[in-house]
């Protein structure tokens, strides 16, 4: 019996109380109205606002929003109004009494406690920033991100402290917009960042174009390196950030922006099921273990779409979904929750980077339903749209598909236009278990100002797909990199005088169906050019005559990414 059913039993009105009023309480707050008019619905909100948009919060400390009130998706009295849904702000949620269905709720303004009776408890409680117990860490001045109230904080210090300098500790998808933001607002940001690059949910290789556009930015990019302690400068002014490694950074103020850990006091004081991530578990109904209790959002732990672990994946896009399950299960319905993808964007100054699925070193780390995973990639550097239309850019993309049966496993892509628009078709793709034949036969949109007639996502697929049926199979650089190969540079002379690969013979495309006679047939042959293109048609044409060749993936400009990476 759902919820819904049981409680109409003995009141006619199903109870369905959500705890946490943003992405994913206030989704499925929204979403239950929809549908049922009978029940009663309650949002509780231990901040001052409901359905705030902590996206934006970036984008206000840089006043790009500069209207506070622009960041309120809803407010209690629309919540009434259209939903007739209650929402009662500053209103904590203490604990739960799964024995009688009660929740205890505080009031943090009146400081009075009362109970609430529930049929249907959803929690949506979210995440709190990762503040590690270092030295220093309360200093006046270090600052995390999650709520108005903190973006109004780093706002009014940057502005009476006349912030000159400043460091985030962390290089993530938060620690780089609010560095854009910054900025913005001619402060000088350097980044701390433990791991050796930035954007962990990519891989290293594709992180590099993101980084050297740091550092064009003038941002300071320190990376392999921890923050060890913080101290106050003796100028009272200035915190001294020093890292493991002993390097020391002076600036006004800090961000700390290493990661979220998920919200689960109240879940876990009340018994329900924990995952070994340290997030609440629930089934795919987003049940806990507990029958009239669900979760959602960054609280929970969730199933990884592509690898089948459990994971944490904070974002608002799972979490709204979530949200909206649950209330569909708790009505009746028998909704289902899919896995976490990953699917991501992030805008730094003029580039987006944008990924969706599995990296490879996730890949690497994790494999597959607990098996090493079978896989291949592929690099490529399509422009965003048709080249002979002005103002193509380039979009660097890597994708990562299973070599059993050409299912796609992930994608990353990075440039200053259309990142997104790849990364979300063949986000949609792989959550439909496509495969790389899938992205050779999509049907795009194509007019010379948005696309190609072989768009991108085309383009990767076909170069994957020629991979899997033999017709072109892929190297890479550290394939080539000192191996006994013979190295074919297809480009054009000029191009190979700039920088070549050592050892690399130089016989341009246009003249190789006359120069074939002088390329080895008892080794292998791996062509290469400036992004894989003439070398795929050369190392075709080579196949057809017999020769053992294989085109380097990608070509000379992702060797100065994969160089980069492999030198540290
Ligand atoms: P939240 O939205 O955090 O809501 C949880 C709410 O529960 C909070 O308001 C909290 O006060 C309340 N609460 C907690 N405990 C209790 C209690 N006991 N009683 C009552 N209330 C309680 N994701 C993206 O996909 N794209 C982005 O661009 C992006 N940018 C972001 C930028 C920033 C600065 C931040 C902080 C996050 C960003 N995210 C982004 C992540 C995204 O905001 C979260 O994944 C999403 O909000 C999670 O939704 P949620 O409902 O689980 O938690």
């Amino acid at each position: 019996m759902t919820p819904n059913e049981e409680s109409k039993q003995h009141s006619g009105k199903p109870r369905i109380l959500v705890v946490g009023g943003v992405a994913g309480g206030a989704s499925c707050a929204a979403r239950a109205r929809r549908l049922s008019e009978d029940a009663e619905i309650m949002i509780f909100e231990r901040g001052p606002y409901v359905s705030f948009a902590n996206c934006g919060l970036p984008y206000f400390v840089g006043d790009v929003i500069t209207d506070e009130r622009s960041l309120l998706v809803a407010t209690p009295e629309l919540f009434k109004r259209r939903f007739n849904i209650e929402v009662r702000l500053q209103s904590e949620v203490r604990a739960i009494d799964r024995a009688k269905q009660e929740i205890e709720v505080k009031n943090t303004t009146t400081g009075e406690t009362y109970r609430e009776r529930y049929d249907a408890l959803v929690l949506a409680p979210g995440s709190a920033p990762i503040r590690p117990p270092l030295p220093g860490i309360d200093l006046p001045g270090i600052f995390t991100l999650r709520t108005i109230p903190d973006s109004r904080q780093m706002k009014q210090w940057i502005t009476e402290r006349k912030v000159e300098r400043a460091v985030i500790v962390g290089g993530g998808f938060i620690g780089l917009e609010t560095t854009e933001n910054l900025v913005r607002r001619g402060i000088s940001v350097t980044i701390v960042e433990m791991l050796p690059q930035v954007m962990p949910p990519i891989d290293p290789e594709m992180a590099v174009p993101v980084q050297d556009h740091l550092a064009a930015n003038g941002v300071s990019l320190h990376l392999s390196d921890g923050v060890a302690k913080f101290e106050q400068n003796p100028d009272g002014h200035t915190i001294s950030v020093i890292t493991k490694s002993g390097a020391a950074f002076s600036c006004e103020m800090v961000l700390l922006a290493i990661g979220v850990r998920p919200e689960t006091t109240l879940a876990k004081e009340a018994g329900l099921e924990l995952g070994q991530l340290g997030g609440i578990r629930t089934n795919d109904h987003m049940r806990t273990s507990d029958e009239h209790i669900w979760a959602v959002g960054d609280a929970v732990e969730v199933r990884d779409f592509v690898t089948g672990d459990w994971s944490l994946i904070p974002l608002a896009g799972p979490a709204n979904r979530q949200g909206r399950i649950a209330a569909d299960v708790i009505l009746g319905r028998d909704a289902r929750f899919r896995g976490v993808q990953g699917t991501a964007v992030c805008r730094v100054f003029d580039i987006t980077v944008a990924a969706t699925g599995a990296s490879e070193k996730t890949l690497q780390r994790r494999g597959i339903g607990g098996q090493p995973a079978q896989y291949e990639k592929i690099y490529l550097h399509p422009g965003h749209h048709a080249n002979y239309y002005p103002g193509a850019k380039p979009i660097t993309m890597k994708l990562i598909f299973s070599t059993k049966d050409g299912r796609i496993l992930g994608a990353q892509a990075v440039g200053e236009e259309g990142v997104e628009k790849r990364i979300d078709a063949i986000a949609m793709a792989l959550q439909r278990n496509s495969t790389v034949f899938d992205l050779e036969e999509a049907e795009l949109c194509y007019a010379p100002q948005f696309g190609t007639a072989k768009d991108p996502v085309n383009v990767a697929g076909m170069i994957a797909a020629n991979s899997m049926r033999g017709d072109s199979p892929v190297a890479h650089w550290k394939d080539a990199v000192g191996s006994k190969a013979f190295i074919l540079d297809v480009r054009e002379p000029g191009e190979f005088k700039m920088g070549h690969l050592e050892g690399a013979v130089n016989i341009p495309l246009n003249s190789l169906r006359v120069r074939m006679h002088e390329l080895p047939r008892d080794r292998e042959i791996l062509t290469y050019c400036a992004v894989g293109q003439r070398s795929y048609y050369a190392a075709r044409a080579l196949r057809l005559h017999g020769f053992n060749a294989r085109n380097i993936s990608g070509g000379f400009r992702s060797y100065g990414a994969q160089r980069q990476v492999e030198g540290r």
